[in-house]
Protein backbone atom coordinates (compact mmCIF):
# COMPACT_ATOMS: atom_id res chain seq x y z
CA UNK A 1 0.00 0.00 0.00
CA UNK A 2 1.42 3.27 -1.02
CA UNK A 3 1.00 6.03 1.60
CA UNK A 4 0.65 9.70 0.50
CA UNK A 5 2.06 12.53 3.10
CA UNK A 6 2.19 11.54 7.07
CA UNK A 7 -0.92 12.72 8.99
CA UNK A 8 -0.15 15.40 11.78
CA UNK A 9 -0.64 14.45 14.94
CA UNK A 10 -1.45 16.41 17.80
CA UNK A 11 -3.53 16.56 21.44
CA UNK A 12 -5.92 18.43 23.11
CA UNK A 13 -3.14 20.56 24.67
CA UNK A 14 -3.99 22.66 28.10
CA UNK A 15 -3.01 25.62 29.10
CA UNK A 16 -5.04 27.83 26.52
CA UNK A 17 -3.95 30.71 24.24
CA UNK A 18 -1.24 31.17 27.05
CA UNK A 19 0.45 27.90 27.37
CA UNK A 20 -1.06 25.35 24.82
CA UNK A 21 2.12 26.14 22.77
CA UNK A 22 4.24 24.94 25.77
CA UNK A 23 2.67 21.71 26.19
CA UNK A 24 1.91 21.22 22.40
CA UNK A 25 6.24 21.20 22.26
CA UNK A 26 6.73 19.05 25.51
CA UNK A 27 4.63 16.25 24.26
CA UNK A 28 5.44 16.74 20.70
CA UNK A 29 1.89 17.35 18.96
CA UNK A 30 1.61 19.00 15.41
CA UNK A 31 -1.92 19.99 15.59
CA UNK A 32 -3.39 21.46 18.38
CA UNK A 33 -6.44 21.78 20.27
CA UNK A 34 -7.23 24.33 23.10
CA UNK A 35 -10.25 25.48 25.05
CA UNK A 36 -10.87 29.57 25.15
CA UNK A 37 -12.07 30.50 28.18
CA UNK A 38 -13.60 27.88 30.83
CA UNK A 39 -15.32 25.11 29.06
CA UNK A 40 -17.83 24.26 32.12
CA UNK A 41 -18.92 28.39 32.14
CA UNK A 42 -21.41 30.87 30.93
CA UNK A 43 -18.51 33.24 31.13
CA UNK A 44 -17.83 35.61 28.37
CA UNK A 45 -14.04 35.94 28.34
CA UNK A 46 -12.59 37.19 24.93
CA UNK A 47 -8.86 36.87 25.33
CA UNK A 48 -6.65 40.11 24.77
CA UNK A 49 -5.46 41.00 21.70
CA UNK A 50 -1.80 40.95 22.21
CA UNK A 51 -1.91 37.14 23.83
CA UNK A 52 -3.88 36.24 20.77
CA UNK A 53 -1.19 37.55 18.30
CA UNK A 54 1.70 35.90 20.76
CA UNK A 55 0.10 32.65 20.49
CA UNK A 56 -0.18 33.19 16.54
CA UNK A 57 3.12 34.18 16.07
CA UNK A 58 4.18 31.07 17.94
CA UNK A 59 2.53 28.56 16.39
CA UNK A 60 4.03 29.84 13.28
CA UNK A 61 7.29 29.75 14.59
CA UNK A 62 7.36 26.16 15.78
CA UNK A 63 5.10 24.86 12.72
CA UNK A 64 2.53 24.13 14.71
CA UNK A 65 -0.99 23.31 13.20
CA UNK A 66 -3.96 23.26 12.66
CA UNK A 67 -5.55 25.09 15.52
CA UNK A 68 -8.36 23.60 16.86
CA UNK A 69 -10.69 24.87 19.31
CA UNK A 70 -13.03 23.00 21.71
CA UNK A 71 -16.15 24.35 22.74
CA UNK A 72 -17.91 24.98 25.99
CA UNK A 73 -19.50 21.63 27.29
CA UNK A 74 -22.55 23.59 28.50
CA UNK A 75 -23.64 24.73 25.16
CA UNK A 76 -27.32 23.29 23.56
CA UNK A 77 -28.62 24.60 20.55
CA UNK A 78 -31.91 22.08 21.20
CA UNK A 79 -32.24 23.31 24.63
CA UNK A 80 -35.67 23.22 25.60
CA UNK A 81 -35.20 26.30 28.21
CA UNK A 82 -34.88 29.74 26.33
CA UNK A 83 -32.59 31.04 28.73
CA UNK A 84 -30.19 27.96 28.10
CA UNK A 85 -30.85 28.08 24.52
CA UNK A 86 -29.80 31.89 24.10
CA UNK A 87 -26.83 31.60 26.21
CA UNK A 88 -25.95 28.43 23.91
CA UNK A 89 -26.26 30.55 20.76
CA UNK A 90 -24.14 34.14 22.43
CA UNK A 91 -21.50 31.56 23.95
CA UNK A 92 -20.99 29.73 20.51
CA UNK A 93 -20.68 33.11 18.66
CA UNK A 94 -17.63 34.50 20.83
CA UNK A 95 -16.45 31.82 20.83
CA UNK A 96 -16.41 31.32 17.21
CA UNK A 97 -15.22 35.28 16.58
CA UNK A 98 -12.22 34.67 19.19
CA UNK A 99 -11.20 31.01 17.45
CA UNK A 100 -11.27 32.90 14.09
CA UNK A 101 -8.82 35.40 15.62
CA UNK A 102 -6.65 33.02 17.05
CA UNK A 103 -6.31 31.85 13.37
CA UNK A 104 -7.98 28.25 14.12
CA UNK A 105 -9.33 26.39 11.49
CA UNK A 106 -12.22 25.06 13.34
CA UNK A 107 -14.62 25.45 16.39
CA UNK A 108 -15.59 21.65 17.33
CA UNK A 109 -18.64 21.65 19.61
CA UNK A 110 -21.61 19.00 20.65
CA UNK A 111 -24.34 20.56 19.16
CA UNK A 112 -26.48 19.28 22.57
CA UNK A 113 -29.31 17.03 23.65
CA UNK A 114 -33.16 17.24 22.25
CA UNK A 115 -34.37 16.63 25.55
CA UNK A 116 -37.88 14.88 25.64
CA UNK A 117 -38.32 16.55 22.25
CA UNK A 118 -38.06 14.47 18.65
CA UNK A 119 -35.83 14.79 16.09
CA UNK A 120 -38.46 16.43 13.99
CA UNK A 121 -38.80 18.91 16.71
CA UNK A 122 -34.91 19.63 17.46
CA UNK A 123 -33.64 19.65 14.30
CA UNK A 124 -35.58 23.25 12.96
CA UNK A 125 -33.96 24.76 16.84
CA UNK A 126 -30.65 23.37 16.16
CA UNK A 127 -30.78 24.49 12.48
CA UNK A 128 -32.25 28.13 13.42
CA UNK A 129 -29.48 28.41 16.28
CA UNK A 130 -27.05 27.41 14.06
CA UNK A 131 -28.14 30.62 11.28
CA UNK A 132 -27.82 32.65 14.31
CA UNK A 133 -23.92 31.74 15.71
CA UNK A 134 -23.35 32.54 11.87
CA UNK A 135 -24.69 35.60 10.90
CA UNK A 136 -22.51 37.74 9.42
CA UNK A 137 -19.87 35.91 10.23
CA UNK A 138 -17.59 35.58 7.52
CA UNK A 139 -14.17 34.44 9.18
CA UNK A 140 -11.89 31.42 7.96
CA UNK A 141 -12.50 29.21 11.19
CA UNK A 142 -15.29 26.98 10.35
CA UNK A 143 -18.05 25.83 12.96
CA UNK A 144 -17.25 22.13 13.46
CA UNK A 145 -20.18 19.56 14.39
CA UNK A 146 -18.51 16.32 16.42
CA UNK A 147 -20.05 13.11 16.28
CA UNK A 148 -21.25 12.49 19.85
CA UNK A 149 -21.10 9.21 21.68
CA UNK A 150 -25.14 8.61 21.37
CA UNK A 151 -25.59 9.05 25.54
CA UNK A 152 -29.43 10.37 26.40
CA UNK A 153 -31.10 12.38 23.72
CA UNK A 154 -27.80 14.13 22.14
CA UNK A 155 -27.94 15.30 18.85
CA UNK A 156 -25.38 13.93 15.80
CA UNK A 157 -24.52 10.65 16.93
CA UNK A 158 -26.42 9.46 13.43
CA UNK A 159 -24.64 10.82 10.12
CA UNK A 160 -28.45 10.84 8.71
CA UNK A 161 -28.47 13.73 12.07
CA UNK A 162 -25.62 15.46 10.16
CA UNK A 163 -26.83 15.46 6.89
CA UNK A 164 -30.33 17.00 8.21
CA UNK A 165 -28.63 20.22 9.84
CA UNK A 166 -26.13 20.44 6.69
CA UNK A 167 -28.87 20.43 4.30
CA UNK A 168 -31.33 22.49 6.00
CA UNK A 169 -27.97 25.26 6.23
CA UNK A 170 -27.99 24.70 2.59
CA UNK A 171 -24.55 23.13 2.80
CA UNK A 172 -23.44 26.31 4.08
CA UNK A 173 -19.44 26.01 3.60
CA UNK A 174 -18.44 27.80 7.16
CA UNK A 175 -19.69 24.40 8.75
CA UNK A 176 -17.77 20.85 8.96
CA UNK A 177 -18.06 17.34 10.33
CA UNK A 178 -15.40 16.64 13.16
CA UNK A 179 -15.34 12.86 14.04
CA UNK A 180 -14.57 11.12 17.16
CA UNK A 181 -13.51 7.78 17.15
CA UNK A 182 -14.42 6.72 20.95
CA UNK A 183 -18.23 8.31 20.22
CA UNK A 184 -18.49 7.01 16.56
CA UNK A 185 -18.22 3.19 18.40
CA UNK A 186 -20.15 3.51 21.42
CA UNK A 187 -22.63 4.88 19.13
CA UNK A 188 -23.00 1.93 17.11
CA UNK A 189 -20.49 2.61 14.45
CA UNK A 190 -17.78 -0.29 14.52
CA UNK A 191 -14.43 1.64 13.46
CA UNK A 192 -12.75 -1.27 15.47
CA UNK A 193 -13.61 -4.18 12.65
CA UNK A 194 -12.28 -3.81 9.22
CA UNK A 195 -15.65 -4.35 7.85
CA UNK A 196 -17.18 -1.86 10.18
CA UNK A 197 -14.82 0.87 9.58
CA UNK A 198 -15.47 0.48 5.46
CA UNK A 199 -18.83 0.50 6.16
CA UNK A 200 -18.97 3.41 8.61
CA UNK A 201 -16.59 5.62 5.47
CA UNK A 202 -19.03 5.08 2.89
CA UNK A 203 -22.02 5.64 5.03
CA UNK A 204 -20.57 8.85 6.31
CA UNK A 205 -19.64 9.53 2.83
CA UNK A 206 -23.28 8.97 1.42
CA UNK A 207 -25.09 11.07 4.21
CA UNK A 208 -22.77 13.48 4.47
CA UNK A 209 -20.13 13.58 2.41
CA UNK A 210 -16.05 12.89 3.28
CA UNK A 211 -15.35 16.55 1.79
CA UNK A 212 -16.98 18.01 5.23
CA UNK A 213 -14.64 16.18 7.08
CA UNK A 214 -12.48 18.61 8.75
CA UNK A 215 -10.69 16.37 11.77
CA UNK A 216 -10.61 13.28 13.77
CA UNK A 217 -10.54 13.19 17.78
CA UNK A 218 -8.19 9.83 18.05
CA UNK A 219 -9.23 7.90 21.43
CA UNK A 220 -9.54 4.51 22.10
CA UNK A 221 -12.72 3.16 23.82
CA UNK A 222 -13.33 2.28 27.43
CA UNK A 223 -16.79 0.70 26.66
CA UNK A 224 -17.99 -1.86 23.82
CA UNK A 225 -19.62 -0.59 20.36
CA UNK A 226 -23.03 0.69 20.93
CA UNK A 227 -22.56 1.18 24.94
CA UNK A 228 -23.54 4.72 24.41
CA UNK A 229 -21.37 6.37 26.77
CA UNK A 230 -18.73 9.15 26.52
CA UNK A 231 -15.53 7.37 28.14
CA UNK A 232 -12.53 7.99 26.44
CA UNK A 233 -9.12 5.45 26.70
CA UNK A 234 -5.60 5.31 25.41
CA UNK A 235 -4.82 4.19 22.28
CA UNK A 236 -4.52 0.55 22.19
CA UNK A 237 -5.71 -0.14 25.84
CA UNK A 238 -9.92 -0.31 25.11
CA UNK A 239 -11.96 -1.55 22.56
CA UNK A 240 -11.26 0.05 19.63
CA UNK A 241 -7.22 -1.23 19.59
CA UNK A 242 -4.08 -0.92 17.90
CA UNK A 243 -4.61 -2.62 14.57
CA UNK A 244 -8.26 -0.30 14.24
CA UNK A 245 -5.89 3.10 14.28
CA UNK A 246 -3.34 1.70 12.31
CA UNK A 247 -6.16 0.50 9.56
CA UNK A 248 -8.21 4.40 10.25
CA UNK A 249 -4.72 6.25 9.74
CA UNK A 250 -3.77 4.57 6.55
CA UNK A 251 -7.58 4.93 5.17
CA UNK A 252 -7.18 7.00 2.11
CA UNK A 253 -10.06 9.00 3.30
CA UNK A 254 -8.90 9.58 6.92
CA UNK A 255 -4.86 9.92 6.46
CA UNK A 256 -4.80 13.43 5.55
CA UNK A 257 -7.34 14.86 8.68
CA UNK A 258 -5.65 16.14 11.49
CA UNK A 259 -5.23 13.38 14.72
CA UNK A 260 -6.04 14.91 17.64
CA UNK A 261 -6.04 12.73 21.14
CA UNK A 262 -8.21 13.24 24.02
CA UNK A 263 -6.91 10.45 25.87
CA UNK A 264 -5.88 10.17 29.30
CA UNK A 265 -2.28 9.55 28.75
CA UNK A 266 -0.37 6.65 29.57
CA UNK A 267 1.18 8.88 32.33
CA UNK A 268 -2.54 9.74 33.50
CA UNK A 269 -1.81 13.46 32.85
CA UNK A 270 -3.45 13.41 29.31
CA UNK A 271 -1.97 13.05 25.88
CA UNK A 272 1.51 12.30 26.38
CA UNK A 273 4.46 12.06 24.14
CA UNK A 274 4.17 8.24 24.22
CA UNK A 275 0.26 8.62 23.20
CA UNK A 276 1.74 10.89 19.82
CA UNK A 277 4.36 8.47 19.10
CA UNK A 278 2.69 5.65 19.00
CA UNK A 279 0.16 7.50 16.51
CA UNK A 280 2.88 8.28 14.45
CA UNK A 281 4.36 4.54 14.50
CA UNK A 282 1.09 3.10 13.53
CA UNK A 283 0.82 5.31 10.61
CA UNK A 284 3.66 4.26 9.20
CA UNK A 285 3.16 0.88 9.83
CA UNK A 286 1.92 -1.50 6.68
CA UNK A 287 -1.38 -3.44 7.06
CA UNK A 288 -1.22 -6.52 8.82
ZN1 LIG B 1 -15.72 17.09 21.96
ZN1 LIG C 1 -15.74 12.31 24.23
Amino acid sequence: MTTTAEPRIGAHCHGGLKGAVKTARAIGAQAIQIFIGSPQSWKRSPPEAAVVDRFRAEVVEHDLGPVFVHGSYLINLAAQRPPILGKSVASLAWQLRAADRAGAAGLIFHPGSAGTASWDEALPKTVRAMEQVLEGYDGACRLLLETCAGQGATIGCRFEEMRDIMDALGRDERIGVCWDTQHLLASGYDVASRDGLEATVSAFDREVGLDWLCAIHANDSKVPLGARRDRHENIGEGHIGRAAFRRMLLHPALRPMPWILETPGFGGKGPDRESITLLHDLSRSPVA
